[in-house]
């Protein structure tokens, strides 16, 4: 018995015990026994049996388990156990791929090296039965030793057959931060163009896989022939020299640097979404919008407003949600603007971009700042300046829209302004008062500013 056994839920050693003493082969498999063996915190356990699907459903039946079958078509069966869902497939062979998606027909087979044979790579094909003992048939663990991504048989066959698979392998690597093996990269790089014919949602979701992991950097950096296939302008980045004083990286060194500063959250071992893809955008639009002066000096204009629209014109082709495109929006709009450092004027500009896409973009500019030439990161001091005010007013509990003022419309009606177009201005002014710290944020210290307001502007009474 290995030590792995003590890693497996007790819901899912239930499961396998149930098949395993029906007489069929059971093991967890995939990602899960991939993490176990790493020491990575595991997130989903799948199951995988030699028992064909109805067969699973009349082993759970005998055992009282309930269980979902929609997936049973491709095999899968999905358990209920003591509030859990596991998903149980049967050993599979993968039918032809002709759509480069989904297989055509599944076949059901008893023998596990046929279903290994459909596993992306080797590190996620190593299948861990109830007693803890790993059957590992094509290297994994030896891969794993290594830090090798490779895949499982022949790369070209099984980029045709799949070419998410890509994609994933990319992922894996940002991930775990192991080298992908020579030719399975080679295999990436000839079928990269395939990627085209694969659905944006499953895309972007390995996008966000890769772009958020510990090593995000070193693969994009590696595989710029394959993502320029999601994202052309990226190509250009690479070796893109700035010719300025504020930069000693090409576009593309600069952005993996920017990317790299994002920080890793210790719990989920990510990096935040938006944060991670305006930084890989926040700079793409600088080639088209470089220019030199006659004294050979390089400049680029406009390049935020630039690179927003490539990045919106990608994550839209990818379909990705309105509120995610929109923070990765602001975002790069902003991330060369810097206010002046006042308490008012930070106040005003948080109000103007929000609370949550602020503190997002300090920390994007302090990893931006920190990606410059000496001669660039002079402006860290200002930032600490503009973040320190940004600290300053949520220890105040500072509020940045006029809706969370401790004073409402029906207070200034009641005062006696007429309701109406009235009511909001004074509502305005009093925000601004506020933010310029003439008053707090206080109902008897803005019921009363907005008394003197009415007694002293004509407009405001009735
Ligand atoms: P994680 O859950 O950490 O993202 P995973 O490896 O568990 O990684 P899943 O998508 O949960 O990934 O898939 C489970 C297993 O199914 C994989 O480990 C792999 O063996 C197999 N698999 C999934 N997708 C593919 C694919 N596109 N081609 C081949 N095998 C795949
Ligand atoms: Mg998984």
């Amino acid at each position: 018995m290995s030590e792995y056994v003590n890693l497996i839920p007790g819901f899912c050693r239930e499961v396998l015990t149930m098949l395993t003493c029906a007489g069929y082969e059971a093991y967890v498999v995939g990602g899960a026994v991939r993490d176990m063996v790493m020491g990575r915190p595991i997130s989903d356990f799948d199951i995988t049996t030699s028992a064909f699907p109805e067969e699973t459903c009349r082993v759970l039946e005998g055992a009282g388990v309930r269980y979902l079958t929609v997936g049973i078509k491709h095999g899968t069966v999905t358990a209920l156990v003591s509030g859990n869902e596991v998903e149980i497939t049967s050993f599979r062979v993968d039918g032809k791929y002709t759509d480069l998606r989904r297989p055509d027909d599944v076949v059901f087979t008893r023998s596990i090296e046929e279903d290994v044979k459909r596993r992306d790579y080797t590190i996620n094909a190593m299948y861990l039965d109830m007693n803890g003992e790993v059957t590992d048939l094509t290297g994994g663990l030896e891969d794993i030793r290594k830090k090798v991504i490779r895949a499982v048989g022949n790369p070209d066959v099984r980029f045709e057959e799949d070419a998410l698979r890509i994609m994933r392998g990319l992922r894996f690597a940002a991930q775990t931060g192991f080298d992908i093996d020579g030719e399975t990269f080679s295999a990436m790089k000839r079928h990269a163009d395939s990627l085209k014919q694969i659905s944006s949602e499953r895309i972007a979701i390995e996008l966000n896989g890769l772009v958020t992991a510990p090593s995000a950097s070193k693969v994009i950096r590696d595989s710029i022939p394959v993502l320029s296939v999601i994202i052309p302008e990226l190509e250009r980045c690479q070796g893109f020299d700035q010719r300025s004083r504020y930069h000693d990286k090409d576009v593309l060194e600069h952005t993996l640097a920017v990317l790299d500063g994002i920080p890793v959250d210790d719990k989920t071992g990510r990096r935040d979404l938006s944060l991670s893809l305006a930084a890989l955008f926040h700079d793409i639009g600088k080639p088209e919008c470089f220019f030199l002066t006659p004294k050979g000096i390089g400049h680029m204009f406009g390049h935020p407003v630039r690179s927003a629209e490539i990045a919106d014109r990608v994550l839209t082709e990818l379909k990705y949600p309105n509120d995610v495109r929109k923070e990765v929006d602001i975002l790069i709009r902003y991330h060369d603007h810097y206010p002046s450092p006042e308490k008012s004027n930070v106040h005003r500009f948080i109000c103007d971009i929000g609370r949550d896409n602020a503190d997002r973009l300090f920390i994007l500019q302090k990893a931006d700042i920190a990606a410059h030439a000496p001669e660039g990161r002079k402006r860290g001091g200002l930032l600490d300046e503009i973040i320190a005010a940004g600290k300053e007013l949520e220890k105040e509990d500072a509020v940045y829209d006029v809706r969370d003022l401790r004073i409402s419309g029906n207070d200034i009606i009641d005062l006696g302004v007429m309701p109406g177009p009235g009511v909001g201005k004074m509502l305005n002014e009093i925000f601004d008062a506020y933010i310029d710290g003439k008053i707090h944020n206080d109902h008897g210290e803005l019921v009363s500013y907005a008394a003197r307001l009415r007694n002293i502007n004509s407009l405001y009474k009735i």
